[in-house]
């Protein structure tokens, strides 16, 4: 990924309207809202904010261009051609991309730049060169006749996305869908709809034709559920909070539309005690700290083996002391503010819940300055698996350490939850690393590293952390439709 130097200039914000049908236009209703540098809290647009009137009008036209339009009729070679020239205007703009995700999302530029906008850059890459090659079977079935399969796009999809990743959450979405022919209506969070709108516009100078893909900004309850409830769309793909996500289970079954879901976690992060020291700690520390810990998949129960465990929390100590908070366009900063006033006030609420509830903190547990939603890296020792903060998603800055005596033990208390997105193992005993990897209950484990995402390997949740697939091949499946065709031959 690349290395950030240089401190970045605030970017310009040129995309603030609804896109429909290739058109840039205001909401329906003529309102907008606001979206906050979280550093500073000062407005720094105000985004039209769109509602059933403007989610029908997107649906129509991606409708028509699905139903017998250009894309429709488009050849695969040529749609991933598309797709390469939008992923080469992605990286042409990455600076100004980057730029623009630390502004409205608040995460340091070396974050945005290094890993955000690469990646998303990558999966659009990705997906563009499986266009042309999605394939069915021959299947040789009794009788005088041929069977073949064809995989056929799903057809218009709703994207429902959150604001953690809000450039990459498009990436994972646009990439699948246009590869696999489908047309897209997207909903931004509502934190953060500025790259999803820039990038909307790229796609748009790529020649991707107008009206494959729409994005209509604007509230949960009022444009994502229009969009859950709207007839002419085929799939809803969400990624965000469980209990967005069972709302929209309940909506979208009365069209029997597909979904997947991309949801929370508690992720176990486990360290054995023959795990090598210093590797363990900057994973249990970037597991959980990466991105101000606003990540699904965030190392937040951390177990540490109890021969390990005391030298371990002096370790995570001292690498809190030395993390830099501060203005997320500059290089050196590690960790930016909180996405809003709503997330920050209840990770506060949490920490209180950890004292409370008897663990010991460590570091942190305030706010940091005086402007901006900052708080401090916050580390609690001698957390047990029934404390709040140690059951469930605080998505914030705060490390619950554990302590546990043998595997067998560590296995069924990583299990103990209705979470099960990712996990991870540190140990120099490989096989042992392995047989503890095949007893998680998750869709991801990571061994001796963290966090390590492609756009060839799948990524999703067991339980109640999602249903289904992104990325790689099982993420293309997930936007296509299986069809028989039987000939006779006779
Ligand atoms: P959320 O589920 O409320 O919002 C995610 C997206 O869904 C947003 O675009 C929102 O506008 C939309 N939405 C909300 N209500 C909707 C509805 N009724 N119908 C259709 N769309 C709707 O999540 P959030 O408020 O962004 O974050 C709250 C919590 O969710 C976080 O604290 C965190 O625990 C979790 N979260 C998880 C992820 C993840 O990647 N798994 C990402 C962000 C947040």
């Amino acid at each position: 990924m690349a290395t950030v130097t240089e401190k970045f200039a605030r970017p310009q914000v040129r995309q603030t309207q609804c896109f429909i049908g290739g058109e840039w236009v205001p909401a329906a209703s003529g309102k907008t809202f606001e979206t906050v540098h979280p550093a500073t809290e000062e407005v720094v647009a105000e985004v039209a904010e769109g509602d059933k009137a403007d989610i029908d009008a997107a649906v129509k036209a991606a409708r028509a261009q699905f139903d017998g339009g250009e894309w429709s009729r488009m050849d695969a070679r040529d749609r991933g051609i598309l797709m390469s020239k939008f992923a080469d205007l992605l990286e042409e703009e990455a600076d100004e991309l980057a730029a623009l995700e630390t502004l409205d999302n608040g995460k340091p530029i070396r974050d945005s730049r290094g890993a955000d906008i690469p990646l998303v850059i990558d999966c659009i890459r990705y997906y563009a060169g499986w266009a042309d090659k999605i394939q069915g079977a021959t299947i040789p079935v009794r009788g005088e006749y041929f069977t073949y399969t064809r995989r056929e796009p799903v057809g218009v999809v709703g994207q429902i996305i959150p604001w953690n990743f809000p450039a990459l959450m498009v990436a994972w979405k646009w990439g699948p869908a246009l590869a696999a022919g489908c047309t897209i209506v997207m909903k931004p969070a509502e934190q953060t709809p500025l790259t999803c709108l820039r990038m909307a516009r790229l796609a748009q100078k790529a020649g991707i034709p107008d009206g494959v893909i729409n994005v209509v900004p604007g509230f949960g309850p009022t444009a994502g559920a229009a969009l859950v409830k709207h007839p002419g769309v085929d799939k809803i793909a969400f990624t965000g909070e469980g209990s967005t996500a069972k709302i929209i289970q309940r909506e979208a079954l009365e069209t029997m539309k597909r979904v997947t879901f991309e949801l929370g976690g508690k992720s176990p992060n486990i360290v054995l005690a023959d795990a090598d020291l210093d590797a363990a700690v900057e994973g249990a520390h970037f597991g959980l700290y990466f991105n101000q810990g606003q990540c699904c998949c965030a190392g937040s129960r951390l177990f540490v083996q109890e021969k390990m465990y005391d030298e371990f929390i002096d370790r995570l100590k001292a690498k809190n002391h030395e993390r830099k908070l501060g203005d997320p366009f500059d290089p050196e900063t590690e960790q930016g503010p909180q996405v809003d006033k709503a997330q920050f006030d209840k990770i506060l609420k949490y920490i209180e819940y950890g004292k409370q509830d008897g663990a010991k903190l460590v570091t942190g547990g305030k706010r940091h300055g005086d402007e901006g939603f900052y708080i401090e890296p916050t580390l609690f020792a001698g957390v047990t698996d029934d404390m709040r903060i140690a059951t469930d998603e605080i998505f914030g800055p705060v490390l619950s350490v554990l302590k546990f005596k043998d595997v067998d033990e560590i296995a069924r208390r990583a299990n103990a939850t209705n979470f099960g997105l990712a996990a991870a193992v540190w140990s120099r005993d490989i096989a042992k690393a392995h047989r503890l990897a095949s007893r998680l209950r998750a869709g991801t484990v990571w061994i001796n590293c963290y966090d390590v995402f492609d756009a060839g390997a799948p990524f999703g949740g067991f339980k109640e952390s999602g249903l289904g697939r992104e990325l790689g091949e099982a993420g293309l499946q997930a936007y296509t439709e299986t069809k028989t065709v039987t000939v006779s031959l006779t």
